[in-house]
């Protein structure tokens, strides 16, 4: 069987759209059917592949935003005003529409059920995708494991998911959100205000003797930075895992 799951990732397979919902202004999560889906990993991507009618493709690469549920994904894409791919997922695609996937991809940045000690998850804008759906196993699977959120996004509008991890941490005392919004604060606003820096990450990240593991995605600059201060805050970088959506956020 094993054999079969790993030709699987190998095979491009039909995705139907079975939902679209819109997040913030500038993402929306979309559902698909996906017969002969081998299941994954919370963590995962797929390779997204389309193709026009006079022949050319173009393929990106997007986390798989759902928890594992049988053949059927959610892709959470950002609208880049002046991308080639993400405009066309986000306004283009109806549901009933089909569209070629490959996955799941990808081994190492993947939720581990048996961590030891206190996951760190740190998203910056849509890199929090394969971050919610490590929160959303977790709460499938009912973990106990602690686990702590920082999520940097511009605006408290911009925070994708932000009902839903609301409700998540209301009910589990071993799910710590901490918000960083770095262009505007609503008023009355008590989470950070700025980029995460080395003093910001002082005060959020878990103490290195009880990290488990970091998960760390988001455009390249802030994985960067995310990931030098965990180091020079003493945290082992084999712990640090890390994902990068490319150089401008997108
Ligand atoms: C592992 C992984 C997971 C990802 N997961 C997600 C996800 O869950 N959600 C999500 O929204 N995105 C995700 N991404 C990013 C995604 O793959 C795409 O890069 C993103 O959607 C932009 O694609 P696009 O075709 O719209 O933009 P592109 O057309 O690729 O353009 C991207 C940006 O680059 C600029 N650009 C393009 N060409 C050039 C050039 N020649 N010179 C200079 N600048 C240029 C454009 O102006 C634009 O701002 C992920 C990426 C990786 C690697």
């Amino acid at each position: 069987m094993e054999g079969a799951a790993v030709l699987g990732r190998l095979n491009w397979l039909e995705a139907e759209v079975v939902e679209i919902r819109p997040e913030t202004s500038q993402t929306k999560t979309i559902g698909f059917e996906v017969p002969g889906w081998p299941g994954h990993r919370a963590g995962q991507h797929v390779d997204v592949r389309l193709t026009a009618e006079d022949g050319y493709q173009a393929e990106r690469t997007y986390s798989i935003a759902s928890a594992v549920d049988d053949s059927r994904i959610e892709l959470t894409v950002e609208r880049l005003d002046d991308g080639e791919v993400s405009p066309y997922l986000t306004d283009e695609l109806r549901p009933g529409d089909t569209i070629e996937l490959r996955g799941p991809v990808g081994g190492y940045f993947v939720w581990d059920p048996h961590a030891q000690g206190t996951v760190f998850l740190v998203g910056g804008g849509s890199g929090v995708v394969p971050l919610m759906a490590m929160a959303r196993q977790r709460a499938a699977e009912g973990s106990k494991i602690p686990t702590r959120l920082l999520y940097s996004a511009r605006t408290w509008d911009d925070v994708i998911y932000r009902d839903e991890l609301t409700r998540l941490a209301a009910g589990d005392a071993g799910l710590d959100l901490v918000y960083t919004l770095t262009r505007a604060q609503p008023p009355g606003w008590e989470g950070y205000g700025r980029r995460v820096d080395l003093e910001l990450l002082a005060e959020v990240a878990p103490a290195p003797a009880v990290l488990a593991v970091a998960f760390v995605c988001g455009p390249t600059p802030f994985v960067e930075a995310v990931a030098s201060g965990l180091v020079q805050l003493g945290h082992v970088p084999a712990r640090v895992k890390t994902e990068r959506f490319g150089p401008t956020g997108g």
